[in-house]
């Protein structure tokens, strides 16, 4: 077929400006599908918990499904790294957190960046942890459980997300600044470690308070101090690390959702009005308040925010990760 000079002009226009049309019509009908949202750590733990409750809300404000897919392994980075090589259509998000996005960059060769691989959605929730043992420990407070520790070394085990992860991080801290020693038992994440924790079958945790919370109130493990400057409000006869006489002990696992470097504006803009959303809603408020989550205050959920909270705790944390030379997997 022979076409006249302007005609091949406007079809060769057209076809240059019909990718930016659909772009634009797509962006409009998202989500026509389902989103999946991984989830770094295994089903029934802390991050899985945030996931669930803030996926359930998230549905309601985007009108499609929010599907959770534990991808688990190596400290999270096995699922994080999988929402990195994802499409950045906006259907595959990643849930992550303080160990995910900034501890396993300082330990693991991870074969994406932490910071720039990906687009910064909204900060979710902060939870501090608590020193937890099984409640058969022949230990009463936490000054008994490091005498016993000291007194016993090597003896005891303490349940981890594998080596990196936040719960890990804090018993390689603990030992350091007590000079005691005990194993580490990795874990595809901290859910199935309290389950063992519950069983008797390992000792000790340091964990996100969501996880053990529940626990702590049914008398299944004790919790000796939490590792925060004040006493969760949703626990208050649970010591502070101050309290309980470790000072400065103080970890808060914050956490946030990304999605794959590159996704479109207007598409990031709907996730984090979804969590904008969620966060504002008295019962989502309400189950996390109950996990002793600190959800960030409405100027904080927003990916500006977000990213220079990534940012600075990177600069605050590699240096010390690094000095302490904890090793990953
Ligand atoms: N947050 C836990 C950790 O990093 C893992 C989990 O969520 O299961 O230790």
């Amino acid at each position: 077929m022979k076409l006249p000079r302007r005609q091949i002009l406007q079809l060769a226009a057209g076809a240059v400006a019909l990718p930016a049309v659909s772009r634009y019509a797509w962006a409009q009908a998202y989500p026509a599908r389902p989103i999946t949202l991984v989830v770094p750590f295994a089903a029934g733990g802390p991050t899985d918990t945030i996931a669930r409750i803030m996926g359930e809300r998230m549905r309601a404000s985007l009108g499609q499904t929010i599907i959770i897919e534990n991808t688990t392994g190596a400290a999270g980075s096995i699922g994080v790294g999988r929402v990195a090589r994802a499409e950045p259509d906006g259907y595959t998000v990643g849930i992550g957190h303080w160990s995910t996005h900034v501890v396993n960059g300082a330990i693991y060769q991870l074969p994406y960046d932490v910071l720039n691989d990906f687009d910064p959605i909204s900060l979710v929730a902060a939870n501090a942890q608590l020193a937890v043992v099984r409640k058969s420990f022949p230990a009463n407070n936490l000054k008994e459980l490091i005498d016993w520790l000291k007194a016993n070394p090597d003896k005891a085990s303490q349940g981890t997300a594998g080596a990196g992860s936040a719960s890990h991080v804090s018993g390689v801290y603990f030992q350091k600044a007590t000079g005691t020693r005990f194993q580490f038992v990795p874990y595809r994440g901290t859910g199935p470690a309290m389950q063992d924790l519950v069983a008797g079958q390992i000792d000790l945790m340091f964990d996100q308070a969501a996880n053990s919370l529940p626990q702590v109130r049914n008398g299944n493990v004790k919790a000796f101090a939490v590792t925060a400057k004040s006493r969760l409000p949703s626990a208050p006869d649970i010591p502070t690390m101050d309290e309980a006489g470790m000072p400065g002990f103080y970890i808060s696992v914050w956490h946030g959702l990304w999605v794959p470097k590159g996704t479109p504006k207007d598409i990031t803009a709907r996730l984090t009005g979804a969590v904008v959303e969620a966060l504002a809603d008295p019962a989502v408020r309400r189950r996390l308040d109950d996990l002793g989550q600190e959800i960030p205050p409405r100027d904080q959920q927003t990916p500006q925010a977000l990213f220079a909270h990534h940012k600075a705790e990177i600069e605050k944390w590699w240096p010390i990760i690094k000095a302490a030379n904890v090793k990953g997997e």
